[in-house]
């Protein structure tokens, strides 16, 4: 018996990196996983990986940033899986430059992306947790929500989406549902790798070197976010709510 058997959860950014782990992860636990990303091939392989180890998946193409895509989405997700149950916000991008060279597109963007993206999925996919008097949305922050260089528009996102999760904790707390936040530190998906090329570094030696700074001393894995996520949709945590928890090796 898995945590999540009969339940119905969307992933967003799930055709790769955290989000494809959480989506893994979910199905493991006996969730029926909708996998939403931008492209086709992506979301069609997460979708691969968990029937091929006897999960229930489905893909969604879509957008978080166009409200049409993503209400379409949604009722997809409903007719074919069931009442939406679970929503991980987790779609993101970076844009990253110093504040004199940053354009009103790397502003726009990463603010569509993570801010409205998370708005235009909670509100689609808390009616049918509002129905169901039952709901868990984890969203997804970052260490960079406390300041980091280079980052003024992710990590004011990032700070953003902990004042909505703690918002929509107090709005949607009294229909029994969970609303928390993940915020992961250095974890190896392509973003970081993407990161480390941009500036220069060989990905090896800056994992290395940010080990060296994490009391744990290694970066994380997306089994690691995936894990802390699956805590949060569980019944062990239904006392949980409005919480940003962090996942970054150290305090
Ligand atoms: P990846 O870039 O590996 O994956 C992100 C996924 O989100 C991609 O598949 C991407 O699609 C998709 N995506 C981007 N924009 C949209 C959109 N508008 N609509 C639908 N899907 C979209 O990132 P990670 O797995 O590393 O990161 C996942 C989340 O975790 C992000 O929110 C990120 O900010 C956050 N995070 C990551 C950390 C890390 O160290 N990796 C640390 C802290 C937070 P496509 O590839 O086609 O663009």
């Amino acid at each position: 018996m898995g945590q999540l058997d009969g339940r119905v959860a969307v992933v967003s950014g799930a055709g790769r990196g955290i989000g494809r782990a959480e989506a893994e992860r979910l199905a493991e636990e006996g969730a029926a996983v909708a996998v939403l990303d931008l492209r086709e091939e992506d979301v069609a392989e997460t979708v691969r990986r968990i029937r091929d180890s006897g999960g229930r998946a489905e893909g969604l193409v879509a957008d978080v940033t166009e409200r049409d895509q993503v209400e379409e989405a949604l009722q997809a997700c409903a007719s074919r899986l069931g009442p939406i149950g679970v929503l991980v916000n987790n779609a993101g991008i970076l844009r990253d430059n110093l504040l004199f060279k940053m354009s009103d597109d790397d502003w726009d963007m990463v603010m569509a992306t993570h801010l409205k993206g998370t708005f235009l999925c909670s509100r689609a996919a808390q009616r049918y947790m509002v129905e169901q008097r039952w709901g868990k949305i984890v969203n997804t922050s970052s260490t960079s929500a406390l300041g980091n260089r280079g980052q003024a528009n992710y990590s004011t996102a990032k700070a953003g989406l902990q004042g909505f999760t703690k918002t929509l904790a107090i709005e949607l707390g009294p229909f029994n549902i969970n609303v928390n936040a993940v915020a992961p530190g250095f974890i190896e998906t392509d973003m970081t790798r993407a990161t480390a090329e941009r500036q220069g570094f060989d990905f090896e030696a800056s994992k290395t070197a940010a080990s060296a700074r994490i009391p744990l001393r290694r970066v994380g894995q997306p089994r690691d976010v995936a894990n802390v996520v699956a805590f949060l949709c569980s019944e062990e945590a239904a006392y949980v709510t409005g919480q940003v928890i962090y996942v970054r090796g150290g305090p």
